[in-house]
């Protein structure tokens, strides 16, 4: 049994302080993605990122693993060390250049989506104008299936979700995402969105924050209920965990350079009355109370397991293989 914590941030900063990771390794984890970039960061702020962070996993083995694989995954919880990889929030990163995937695979990164809210040149944000898969999109998607990443869909676009999800060859998984239904807003999924993913073999991983829980102080209940909203339209097998817990550390400035305006990214218009900052998050702990909440909620222990982490696993084995079609 693996816990897999699907996305959590740390500062975008050279000198984030990773401490806070053995938190979630006291409470369970096992496996966590930690984004290295967004939409909205630079390449040059993404590299920097990369490599301290690279070196601070490579310079506390007794702490940390830089896992690539399934295989690692498991050796570091035998070994009781936190195995991470890497994400990205955007596919402005990619500067338009299908190949620069192999790179970010070779540094650490496993999962992927592809517009941070916005529309870019390769896909469609959740806020902004629906168009759909670009061309290049299309072949982006196909190159994250060859490269061997995990194809995630959280904060795109809903129709372009959709033609992502068709045209990809391995499962897609919505790392950091939570149902419409249960919650009115524009980051949130339709049940078709839900019922496509699953249709990929896919898991959806319901996140931990407070605007898209529907709730002003978030608890294991809450993220207990909206997987199992999950479970009961899809089957259990397509839910997952990615709390998108946000370690803040306010020393650190991790804001691009350059004019960069947050209203833009996050518009007040689709709900972001109050700022980012501003959002609750649920505790690291969570992963403590997150098997009994899911047992009150109707699942058996194994299915409990399943949604903390054993259907992730099954879904990365199948996605991070190389593919050369
Ligand atoms: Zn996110």
């Amino acid at each position: 049994m693996i816990n897999w914590e699907a996305h959590a941030c740390l500062p975008l900063h050279p000198q984030a302080d990773f401490s806070p990771l053995d938190r979630l390794r006291e409470a369970g984890v096992n496996y966590v993605s930690i984004n290295v970039g967004m939409d909205m960061n630079p390449v040059s702020q993404i590299i920097s990122v990369l490599a301290a962070f690279r070196a601070n996993i490579a310079a506390q083995p007794e702490r940390f693993m830089l896992a690539g694989s399934v295989a690692d995954i498991k050796q570091a919880a035998a070994a009781g060390v936190l195995a991470i990889s890497f994400d990205l929030e955007g596919a402005l990163p990619l500067q338009e250049q299908p190949d620069m995937l192999a790179l970010y695979r070779d540094l650490g990164v496993r999962q992927i989506h592809f517009a941070y809210n916005r529309n870019n040149s390769i896909a469609d944000g959740c806020h902004d104008v629906e168009r759909g898969l670009t061309p290049l999109g299309l072949r982006m998607v196909q190159a994250v299936n060859q490269a061997g990443l995990l194809m995630d869909c959280s904060h795109t676009g809903r129709r372009c979700s959709l033609d992502i999800m068709a045209a990809s060859a391995k499962p897609v998984i919505f790392s950091h995402a939570n149902p419409l239904a249960l919650a009115e807003h524009g980051r949130n999924i339709t049940d078709e969105q839900i019922k496509a993913c699953a249709a990929t073999g896919g898991v959806v991983c319901v996140s931990g924050v407070s605007a898209f829980l529907g709730t002003r102080t978030p608890t294991a209940d809450d993220v207990a209920r909206h997987a199992a909203y999950v479970a009961d339209l899809v089957g259990v097998q397509h839910a997952g965990v990615g709390l998108d817990i946000s370690f803040r550390q306010d020393e650190l400035n991790d804001n691009p350079p350059g004019d960069y305006d947050p209203t833009y990214w996050w518009p007040k218009a689709a709900g972001y009355n109050r700022s980012v900052e501003r959002m609750t998050y649920t505790p690291v702990e969570t992963w403590q109370l997150l098997s009994n909440a899911l047992q009150k909620v109707g699942m058996s222990t194994a299915e409990a397991a399943g949604v903390m982490g054993d259907n992730m696993l099954r879904v990365a084995g199948q996605a991070w293989q190389r593919h050369p079609f």
